[in-house]
């Protein structure tokens, strides 16, 4: 059966894709620099400090407005996101709106029904995840210094680069700066693919989000993709005290010191309502098993045809086999009375009369 194409962009685009590849081969440079405790203490810093300006900043706050900032507050906090190295607020809000509107279907920009890969990496690859769609983030696009931010998202990066170096020397670039960056996609990515996969349902909703403490840990407070898919406007993710939210404990220091203002948190009914376990019916699961069931139903339906197919051949083959036979039978008996008919007249031309009773007629 031919290959359907592949939707408009959707091909991987391997030569603007080269950098953010080849830079998975920095952290290999440990092999030379070596591992010394200080290098690895600002991979960790870098890790969990970025970590903090992609899930309060690029996500809670440029994103989702769950909070407010003043504007030089606001200017820090993109400065900060884009030192992840996970390009500009802009195209980061514009790309997370787009996945909450589309969530779980084919238009979703990551969507985890087309499977792990894609949803954590492949959309990142291909060439129609390169453009800001403005036309999503107008209320940040009227700040020329975060246009700015979005369209220069390498000065963040190469200034923490320097920095790293000016530090650690080479091992704090590489494991500093390198090793730490490629762990911070990847984690950030988790939310992405798995986030929508492992976990535990909590909240009936449209998509199939999940709570996970793996992934909460490794991102900040993340990991409660099901509590954000239910309540999208909340600074806070973590709806319970149990449930580890550090980027919410951080914004919640600077709400203190007047730095956030108006921190959006899912109210005693909010957390209440819509509850997998109160009996509610799951759509976001059954829409997924349904678009699941439905695609391997379509498979086994091609297949099945096919075997069909194979059969009739057969069949076909068969009979043409046996019609063959036939005509040879028939010819043979009808050359057989022939050559009968052929000796009989011959006798009766002779006159002969037939020796030990055996008659012709
Ligand atoms: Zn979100
Ligand atoms: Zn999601």
């Amino acid at each position: 059966m031919p290959k359907p194409p592949e939707p408009t962009g959707e091909r991987i685009n391997w030569i603007s894709s080269a950098p953010f590849l080849a830079f998975h081969l920095i952290p290999l440079a440990m092999l030379w620099t070596g591992v010394p405790a200080r290098a690895l203490a600002m991979c960790a810093a870098l890790y969990f400090g970025r970590m903090f300006f992609i899930t309060a900043g690029y996500h809670r706050y440029f994103s989702h407005r769950s909070y407010r900032l003043g504007r030089s507050a606001q200017f820090v906090m993109a400065l900060g996101g884009t030192t992840a190295l996970q390009q500009g607020p802009l195209w980061w809000a514009a790309h997370h709106r787009h996945h909450h509107r589309w969530s779980d279907t084919e238009r979703d920009v990551h969507s985890p029904i087309r499977g792990f890969w894609w949803s954590h990496l492949g959309w990142i690859l291909c060439e129609r995840s390169g453009a800001t769609d403005e036309s999503r983030v107008k209320d940040l696009a009227k700040y020329p210094e975060l246009r700015w931010l979005n369209r220069h998202d390498w000065v963040g990066p190469l200034a923490l680069a320097v920095g790293t170096f000016a530090l650690g020397g080479w091992a704090g670039l590489v494991i500093g700066f390198g090793l730490s960056t490629v762990l911070l996609w990847h984690g950030t990515f988790l939310v992405n693919s798995l986030a929508h996969v492992v976990g535990r349902r909590r909240y009936v909703t449209s998509d199939t989000s999940r709570n996970s403490l793996v992934i909460a840990l490794l991102t900040n407070g993340e990991g409660w993709h099901n509590n954000h898919h239910h309540y999208q406007a909340s600074a806070r993710q973590s709806f319970h005290w149990y449930q580890w939210d550090p980027s919410y404990y951080v914004l919640w220091l600077l709400s203190k010191i007047g730095i956030v203002r108006d921190l959006k948190t899912p109210t005693a009914t909010i957390r209440a309502t819509g509850l997998v376990r109160a009996g509610h019916f799951d759509v976001g699961m059954f829409r997924t098993r349904w678009h699941v069931a439905t695609v391997r139903l379509a498979i086994v339906g091609v297949e099945v045809a096919d075997a069909l197919a194979a059969r009739r051949q057969l069949l076909e083959d068969g009979i043409e086999a046996a019609r063959h036979d036939l005509d040879a039978y028939v010819r043979a008996q009808r050359l057989a009375f022939e050559e009968l008919a052929a000796i009989r007249r011959a006798v009766r031309s002779l006159r002969l009369v037939p020796v030990g009773g055996l008659s012709l007629r």
